[in-house]
This record gives structure tokens, sequence and C-alpha cells, in this order.
């Protein structure tokens, strides 16, 4: 059936209200939350530090480890604790999104932790927890080419939409979701997947609409790093 207006109301190329805040943890080095309508991440930074087991450390740079866990009463459905299939494979790509921005080259021996928490989920729980954990790494004062923008895109019945809530995922036999991430300021995307089924005009349809998304999104980012600063210096 012809998806021709979105549940809540939003354009096709429109995202959900989003808000981001950094300092949030004091006990870290740099922590972060980032929320897209009724989906919310914290992220917080630890080290570098050591890194144990012993085997794992690299003397040419410092290795960065991101655990990504939603948490069980975030959902409707209650999420059974612990780490899955799932929580390994979004920590693996929240790492892969994060790690083309960062010079871990002074932390030799080392280890940077980013714990990412999805405390509510309404989808789009990925890319809301990579926007939290950059913002994260930024306010711990790392070494960065630029901050890493994340959104998921996707095709809801016959339409190209951008930041998908639970409701579009589930219509009909489910939704075409493609999470995506990148640095808006070299253009380089450093995370995109697909689960579903798009023609490849329709891919760069999307991709074309999750870049715009980003830059908006970018700015949203930006706004939090500034926030903390407010009257520094003066
Ligand atoms: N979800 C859920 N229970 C789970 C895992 C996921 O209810 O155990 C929901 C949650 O709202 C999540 C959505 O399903 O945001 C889509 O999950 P997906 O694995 O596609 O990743 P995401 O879109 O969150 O990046």
């Amino acid at each position: 059936m012809a998806y021709n207006k979105r549940f809540d109301g939003r354009k096709f190329d429109e995202v959900r209200e989003m808000e981001a805040k950094v300092g949030i943890i004091p006990r870290a080095e740099g922590s972060a939350m980032f929320r897209t309508g009724k989906t919310v991440a914290i992220a917080a930074v630890y080290g570098p530090r050591g890194v144990f087991p012993a085997f794992l450390q690299n003397p040419k740079e410092g290795r960065l480890k991101c655990v990504y866990d939603l948490l069980s009463f975030s959902v409707t459905e209650r999420k059974r604790p612990g780490p899955s299939r799932r929580s390994t494979e979004i920590s693996m790509v929240t790492e892969d999104s994060l790690k083309p921005v960062l010079d871990l080259t002074k932390f030799s021996y080392l280890g940077v932790d980013v714990y990412v928490y999805i405390t509510q989920a309404d989808a789009g729980t990925r890319a809301a927890g990579i926007n939290a954990a950059a913002l994260a790494l930024a306010d711990a004062g790392m070494s960065m080419k630029d901050l890493i923008t994340s959104i998921a895109v996707g095709k809801v019945s016959d339409k190209i939409v951008v930041d998908l809530d639970k409701d579009e995922e589930d219509h009909e036999d489910g939704a075409t979701d493609l999470p995506m991430a990148m640095s808006t300021r070299t253009g380089e995307i450093t995370l995109l997947q697909m689960d579903g089924n798009m023609t490849q005009k329709e891919i760069k349809e999307a991709v074309e609409m999750g870049m715009k998304a980003c830059l908006d999104i970018k700015k949203v980012q930006v706004e939090a790093l500034k926030a903390k600063y407010k009257g520094a210096g003066k």
C-alpha cells in the first residue's frame, strides 16, 4: 500500500526532534546524551587506560573498544539483559564508524573505552548511539579529524524516508532500514548497513537523503559541545 503520509506527520526527509548534551557523567573522561524523538542514547568514555588481557595491547596505537547495550526496560517488551549477537554486532559497527576520525597514535599500549547505553528505544538506536559516542569522545578531548554523524534512512512501503521510528520500522512486513554514519567534513562514509530490499536507485536516493540529514544533525552535535564551553575563558 502507498505510504503517502508519515504516521507522526513528518515530511519524508524530516528527522525527529533531536537533542544533545555533553558532560553528563562527571566520573567519565567524556560523556554525552543524544536523543531523536523517543530514542535516547547515552555514551561515556573512559581512558586512555591499561588494556587487559595484555595481548590486546598495540605498541603502534591505542585500542578503541565500544560496548553497546540496549537496556532491558528501554523497549516495550522487556529485553533479556546481557550481551547478544545484536549488541556484539552494533558494538563492532560503532567502533568501525568512529575509528577513521580518531588519532590513537599517542596512546600506544593503552585503550580508550566507549560505553553506549540505550535508555529508551524507538528505532534508530545504533545511529543515536554513534552520535552520542562521537560527542563523548570529543568531550573527552580526544584528537579527532571530525565528529561522526549518524542516521538511519529506509523505505516504508513505497517511500524513502529518513529517521524511521519503530511504528514505521514495523509497518506491513517491516521496512527496509539503512543505517549510515559519516564525517560531514570529509564526506567519508564510515557506516553503511542495510536490512531489507531496495533498488540501486533507491539506495542512492536514501543515502543522499541521509547525507543531507547528517548536515543538520552535525549542527545539533556542535551546539551541544559549544553549550558546555560557553563562557569558558572569560
Ligand atoms: N528492539 C526491541 N527489542 C530488542 C531489539 C530491538 O524492541 O531486543 C527495537 C528497538 O526499538 C530498536 C528497533 O527494534 O530501536 C530496531 O532495532 P535494530 O536492530 O534494527 O537496530 P536500530 O534500528 O535500533 O539501530
